[in-house]
């Protein structure tokens, strides 16, 4: 797209050409009817004393910008219609003429009107033209030429600038680590998106092929375009609940453990400390298995063993 050149009304003449503040809805378009250049165009509208104005005049070289998008401008014939208080009014130069440079300002102007339909996430359907609001046979001579093919420029540019899977101010959250640029295409910082990190679209860039840029409520951040988009959904992550019941688990893991250690005295220690304090359990319960165990861990027990089977012995000796 060329460059777009802000002449901006200055604001003690807002009363006059853009007297109210506007949310827009939609395009207007409109042919000059003289073969005057853009910024000649909007010199004149900002610098005389009538209250048409335009937003936006485009030639085959620039385009030009006299009133800012957020404020209305008198242009469609409708008095407080929506096509002056919604609508984003853009003039196409050497209309009354036509030839070359008449081919090459239509260009231009669908270049913008691709460029403020992606910007406000619109569609076709958004751009109107001057006649649709007051009857005037205007832009004279892009319907000459014929409604549909203009609208069919813009329609293929939008198919090559968009493939938008979110809409501005979607809340989206990445399914996997990425990197951020800083600005689209131009390089520079790189910002860090940690996976599942909640972001909102903010914008969408279009020089370089087409990036997004994130944020939160209110900011988007100088690093936080991106053109990855396949790694982003609009679905919250289910991996959130997981790590919930991990971190309980891990509590688990350190609580009981001081319990543990005493369950486990109890019962592994039993030979250690258990002999001392009742030797003839232990001698029963282990009855057929350590037999020498208990001569090694306490004398004392190894000889009471020893005793009681020769007191055994005596009896079945006797019998
Ligand atoms: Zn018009």
């Amino acid at each position: 797209m060329v460059n777009i050149v802000k002449k901006i009304v200055p604001e003690d003449r807002y009363y006059l050409k853009c007297p109210f503040s506007m949310t827009p809805t939609r395009i207007v378009v409109h042919n000059t009817a003289n073969d005057a250049t853009a910024r000649n165009e909007i010199s004149y509208m900002t610098t005389n004393d009538q209250e048409t104005s335009f937003h936006y005049a485009v030639d085959d070289q620039e385009i030009v910008q006299g009133i800012p998008e957020n404020r209305n401008a008198w242009h469609a014939g409708d008095g407080n219609g929506k096509g002056n208080r919604e609508g984003i009014g853009i003039e196409i130069c050497y209309s009354k003429s036509g030839g070359e440079r008449f081919t090459k300002a239509e260009e231009n102007a669908a270049d913008l009107i691709t460029d403020i339909l992606n910007r406000y996430n619109w569609d076709i359907d958004k751009v109107t033209k001057h006649q649709d609001y007051s009857g005037k046979y205007c832009p004279h001579r892009t319907l000459d030429l014929g409604w549909d093919r203009f609208l069919n420029m813009i329609k293929e540019r939008l198919s090559q600038t968009r493939e938008r899977p979110f809409i501005i101010g979607e809340i989206i959250y990445n399914t996997e680590d990425l990197y951020l640029h800083e600005t689209a295409g131009y390089g520079g910082k790189e910002g860090f998106l940690a996976k599942n990190t909640r972001s909102i679209v903010k914008k969408y860039h279009y020089n370089k092929g087409l990036y997004m840029a994130l944020g939160d409520e209110n900011n988007y951040y100088d690093t936080a375009w991106t053109d990855e988009y396949n790694k982003f959904t609009t679905e919250a992550p289910v991996v959130e609940e997981p790590p919930l019941p991990e971190n309980p688990k891990e509590d688990n893991q350190d609580i009981p453990a001081p319990e543990t250690p005493d369950n486990s005295n109890n019962d592994k220690d039993d030979s250690e400390t258990l002999p001392d304090k009742s030797p003839s359990e232990e001698n029963l319960s282990d009855n057929n298995l350590p037999e020498d165990k208990p001569e090694r861990e306490n004398p004392l027990l190894w000889l009471l063993d020893k005793i009681i089977k020769f007191i055994i012995k005596i009896f079945t000796g006797k019998k």
